[in-house]
């Protein structure tokens, strides 16, 4: 192809694309500005493909411009670059981000920039009614300085698309399409009738900080994690498009500089949306809270750069509706954004039956609940395992894996959480390969669990978008107990709460009655109602004793543990005040306080008694 028919094409699929109607797929398109970028580096096309379509108040002068990341489409390339650049004298941390499907923005506490072309980005400041900030600790309007990208969360995706689709009868495939539907608006009297329309206060687009989630991982370590580490990012509810990579001391990035279109100090791993042909060997039925879950074993086979092994099957009435049967070739698909999923089955020549009648755990014959096959055997022990499993995580129990507690049922025949605090030292210590540190922490654990924040409680049920910060806001001017009680309309007119979070709440609360009720009434319940923020503490660097044993000192002197440094951090102990890390950057940033163990430990002294137990448990 000569470089003017590359172009051509290139053209052809990018207006088709913002139009709506996909011709290619992303990665032929992407395969295809990689040879036009090889064979004319300066083609002004190369520039113009970069930049999303919006109807912008006008164009801005960028200070620093934005430019688009490099990308490789393999663990292999990814690990070819990283080792290019890393030093030699160290271990190189890296930092790993999702790459979100969205458009590229700056809001600077008064204007909101797109990346645009180059060294202009567009103004879009009057989309901000419709827009819900995102950051490690924050969600809300758009009040405070972030950089990020705007993108519409899959599970509202389907709501607006049916409202534009009547608004305008244009049909949206993907979240994409939806997002630049809403950037061509072009004037407030347009947003305010959608916002009107869709009878919602605004908050559906939604700007995610970059800083929002990141994970670090040392360079020697990025093989090992990197199917852990895809899927925690897959696990997450946004579009992603793939993965950035970066060094994570960022003044070393900086000193990298870039390419002429790159730069050099970070990476984008695409996902590559890719179909394969396997034999569906087995499927697998994990317990869960209220249903068995099944799981497809398949022939391994080579996708997107790994080798899977399973498939999820979602429910029982899915293989029902897929017809699919044990001795099944499978057709597997990973796209970008979900675990590997069966697509389509063709008859095997020996076929076995997929679904089960009988629970494997206590052999009752299972019965069907919508989609799902549940074992209404109220005593079934694995069912009731993991209930009680369910409670112990939504509690933050440490020392308390499922193996001891399956021992826990066993030996003390305990079935709820109550039963589980009423057991003592010494009938912990007799539990089998329980050593009596361990069964002196499990205590510990148990005891300092009883005494539950209200906050932690309502955040561990795994509310979508109710996490830690926003159930304090919850329960910041209604108890527990009212907060249950109130309807919906009343929750979602808690400022920052929102219809969506209000549905969920009502419905979990419904919904999970009995297991709240049982939650509760096994914990003291700590009341934050009309009480200002804990103070809240990070850990980081290599500390002289065990991590846990700082984090619960902490947690016994009323702080809240928190895993990243954010900006209502209150306190960062660093074990090395002068090394160069993220967190201490970021704590430097906005002038969180910093002190070493030392210091902590002057702040926060070990009780006499756990130290005691301490030094009797070495012996
Ligand atoms: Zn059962």
């Amino acid at each position: 192809m000569t470089v003017d028919e590359l172009a051509l094409q290139i053209r052809q699929a990018f207006e088709s694309y913002w139009a709506g109607h996909p011709e290619i797929s992303d990665t032929q398109y992407d395969a295809l500005v990689r040879q036009l970028r090889e064979a004319a580096p300066d083609h002004p096309l190369l520039e113009e493909v970069g930049a999303p379509q919006v109807a912008a108040l006008g164009e801005v002068r960028l200070a620093a411009p934005m430019i688009s990341l490099d990308k490789v489409y393999s663990l292999a390339e990814l690990l070819k670059w990283a080792a290019g650049f890393a030093r030699q004298d160290r271990d190189e941390l890296l930092l790993v981000q999702p790459k979100y499907d969205g458009i590229s923005c700056r809001y600077d506490g008064k204007t909101l920039v797109t990346r645009g072309k180059g060294e202009t980005g567009q103004d879009i400041t009057d989309k901000l009614p419709l827009i819900e900030l995102e950051t490690a600790d924050y969600t809300g309007p758009v009040d405070r300085p972030a950089r990020g990208e705007l993108l519409i969360r899959p599970d509202r995706f389907e709501k607006l698309r049916s409202v534009i689709r009547s608004r305008s009868n244009t049909v949206y495939r993907n979240t994409r399409n939806v997002l630049t539907g809403f950037m061509m608006l072009k004037n407030s009297r347009e947003i305010e009738q959608v916002l009107l329309g869709m009878k919602m206060s605004g908050g559906f687009l939604s700007l995610v900080d970059y800083g929002r989630f990141s994970f670090e991982v040392p360079l020697s370590k990025l093989e090992a994690e990197w199917e852990n580490l895809l899927e925690r990012i897959n696990a997450l509810p946004y579009p992603m498009d793939g993965i950035v990579i970066k060094f994570a001391d960022e003044a070393f990035r900086q000193s990298l500089g870039s390419t002429a279109h790159h730069p050099r100090g970070e990476m984008a791993f695409k996902f590559v949306n890719s179909r394969s042909s396997s034999v569906l060997e087995n499927v697998e039925w994990s317990f869960g809270k209220n249903c068995l879950t099944p799981v497809a074993e398949i022939r391994p086979v080579e996708l997107g750069g790994t080798t899977i092994r399973r498939a999820t099957l979602h429910n029982a009435r899915h293989i029902q509706e897929l017809d699919l049967q044990i001795g099944d070739t499978v057709v597997v698909e990973r796209a970008g954004d979900v675990i590997p999923h069966i697509v389509s089955c063709t008859p095997g020549a020996e076929r076995r039956d997929a679904l089960i009648s009988h629970c494997p755990g206590c052999n009752t014959a299972l019965v069907w609940k919508g989609p799902e096959l549940t074992c209404p055997n109220p005593e079934c022990f694995e069912t009731l395992l993991c209930r009680l499993s369910a409670a112990v995580l939504a509690l933050d129990i440490d020392n308390l894996g499922d193996a001891t507690l399956r021992q826990i049922m066993k030996q003390y025949s305990v079935r709820s959480l109550r039963g589980l605090f009423a057991l003592s030292r010494a009938d912990l210590a007799r539990l089998e390969r329980f050593a009596e540190k361990s069964a002196a922490n499990l205590f510990e654990s148990l005891q300092q669990a009883r005494n539950c924040p209200d906050y932690r409680l309502l955040a561990a049920l795994n509310i979508p978008n109710v996490g830690v910060n926003v159930a304090k806001v919850l329960l910041k001017e209604h108890s527990f107990a009212e907060l249950r009680e109130l309807p919906e309309e009343a929750l979602s007119a808690i400022k920052g709460i929102g219809p969506e979070r209000a549905a969920a709440l009502r419905r979990v609360f419904t919904e999970e009655k009995a297991f709240i009720d049982g939650l509760l009434d096994a914990v003291d319940l700590q009341s934050s109602t009309g009480k200002s923020a804990a103070e809240t503490v990070c850990f980081t660097g290599k500390m002289p004793e065990k991590r846990s044993f700082y984090e619960s000192l902490a947690r016994e002197y009323g702080m809240e543990v928190a895993d990243q440094v954010t900006e209502s951090l209150t306190l960062l102990v660093a074990a090395d005040p002068a090394e160069q890390s993220t967190k201490l950057e970021r704590a430097k940033k906005w002038g969180t306080l910093i002190i070493s163990p030392d210091e902590f430990l002057k702040r926060c002294p070990p009780k006499e008694s756990a130290a005691q137990e301490e030094q009797l448990s070495l012996f």
